[in-house]
């Protein structure tokens, strides 16, 4: 199955948490000040920009 886990811009972090950077990080803007960021996502998250982990493609 296609989801986060298993595609190549994925970057794990905790509790089934991660980054995509499919992307450059994106500016963001808070009340603590602007940041860049790469959108979060779920390891079982997915989108059409999905592309396989290297020796992962079917
Ligand atoms: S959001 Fe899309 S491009 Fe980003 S890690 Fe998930 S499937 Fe890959």
């Amino acid at each position: 199955m296609e989801a986060c886990k298993d595609c190549k811009f994925f970057l794990a972090c905790e509790d089934g948490q991660g980054l995509c950077r499919r992307f450059p990080p994106q500016v963001a803007i808070n009340q603590s000040g602007t940041f860049a960021v790469f959108p979060p996502m779920t390891n079982q998250g997915w989108c059409g920009e999905f592309a396989a982990k290297k020796g992962n493609e079917e």
